[in-house]
Formats: structure tokens, sequence, C-alpha cells
């Protein structure tokens, strides 16, 4: 058994409404969920503080994004000291809808991701290979190139309050999941990138995948040994994403 705790993250992106999210919210309050899953869930920005504060206190609330300078005039922004005003503990970087349209670099993910840890914001770090990556064997390739902007400004100890994300692009809202080979496969790369770093934080960090996730593919995802859990997109909007937080049980 993993001594890693199974994660599982609920990006909203710019889906739901006031009430529609809080009653979402409220039967992921009211249903039982295995105690031994962290569960985050991103709604979009200005619903964060309503629903941080309806959430049970096993459920954490996480950003989709942030700036990383603590203030200026960056109109539309939201900037990590910010989010730490608010108490809010998690952030996700480098997503990959951030990535592509949005033009945000590997730098500038590192950047924020630096900047977040700095701050005390843990952060959900998204990595992945776009399909044509995919097709001409680029995947690892591509991956340790994100990592490793990362891994050049953070230190040993800053891994230790981020949880990595596997998306490949290709599975991310198309119904195209990877199969549990595929995305073990990525994993155990990643994870033999962060050896790198130091033995303990391949050993210790958590690596999720995103793409696709339902409450029929998550428990055969879940039982691989380096799937430490997921990020969930469309079916995080759903009751179905009960089912994916406990894919242990
Ligand atoms: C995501 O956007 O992080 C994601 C994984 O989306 P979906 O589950 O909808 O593919």
């Amino acid at each position: 058994m993993s001594a890693r705790t199974f994660f599982v993250g609920g990006n909203f992106k710019m889906n739901g409404s006031l009430d529609t999210l809080t009653k979402l919210l409220t039967q992921f309050n009211e249903a039982t969920l295995d105690p031994k899953t962290e569960v985050v869930i991103a709604p979009p920005a200005l619903y964060i503080i309503p629903l941080r504060d309806h959430a049970r206190k096993e459920i954490s609330v996480a950003a989709q994004n942030a700036h990383q300078l603590p203030s200026g005039a960056y109109t539309g922004e939201i900037s990590l000291e910010q989010l730490k005003d608010i108490n809010l503990s998690w952030v996700i970087l480098g997503h990959s809808e951030r990535r592509t349209l949005f033009h945000e670099t590997d730098d500038l993910i590192a950047e924020k991701t630096a900047a977040a840890l700095k701050t005390g914001i843990k952060v959900i770090f998204c990595v992945g290979e776009n399909l044509e990556e995919r097709e001409t064997n680029k995947t690892t390739e591509v991956v340790t190139r994100q990592l490793e902007a990362a891994n050049k400004v953070l230190s040993e100890a800053d891994w230790a309050n981020v949880v990595i994300a596997y998306e490949p692009v290709w599975a991310i809202g198309t119904g195209k999941v990877a199969t549990p080979e595929q995305a073990q496969d990525t994993h155990a790369d990643i994870r033999a990138y962060l050896a790198k770093a130091s033995q303990k934080v391949a050993d210790s960090t958590r690596i999720i995948y995103g793409g696709s996730v339902n409450a029929k593919n998550a428990t055969d995802l879940a039982k691989r040994q380096d799937i430490d859990g997921f990020l969930v997109g469309g079916a995080s909007l759903k009751p179905e994403f009960v089912e994916i937080i406990n894919a242990k049980l």
C-alpha cells in the first residue's frame, strides 16, 4: 500500500452559477466520502469564498490560476497574496488550457509555482503532452521539460507542497481517457524524473491523472501503483464526482 494520500481534485473551470455550484457542493457535503482521500474543488474565482464557506471541513478549495506578483496594475488578475489573504490553501497552475489558450510558458508556470509556495499556497502542477507529441513519442520529453522548469526553481522541501497532475491534452474534455497502462507508464517516468530532486521527493510526491476521468474508469486507474488520484473536469460537476473520490473503497 502506498503511503501517499489519495488526492482527488475537481476543476469546475468557467462553469456553473452560485446557485448550481452551491447545490452541487451540498450533494458532496452530504455524501459518504472516503476519509482517506484528500478532496479539493476549484470553482471559478468569484465563487471561491461562498463555496469555501459552504464546504464541509474535509473539502478544501483551490483557485484555478493566480498571478505571480503580489499586487499591481494587472487588470483582471488575482494574486497569490490575495488568495493567501482569504486563507486559500491550493492553486492549480499550468493547466493545459492556461498553457494553450492563454499562452503560459513553462518558465512562467515555474515562476508562479515558486511564488505560490513562497506565499504558503500548495500547488496542483499540471503537465501533459498534446496528441501530436504523443503520436511522435515525445510524451516523456515534453513532460520532463515542463517539470524541469519547476525543478530549477524549487527546493527539495518545496516538492512536499506540490501535487503533480499528469493530464494528456488529448484526453481532456474529449471523452478519450488514457488507458491505465498509458497513464501508469507516464506516471512512472515522472516519478523517475523526480528522483533528480531526491529519492524522498520521488517516493512522496502525489502524481494524479487527469483526462476524461469518470465514475466508470476511475477504479481501474486508481489501482495502478503510481496513480495517486485524479484531477477531474467534466465529471466533477456531477454527482458521480463522489464515486471518483471513493475510487479506492
Ligand atoms: C481537466 O480539465 O483538468 C480535466 C481533466 O478535464 P476532463 O475531466 O473534463 O477531461
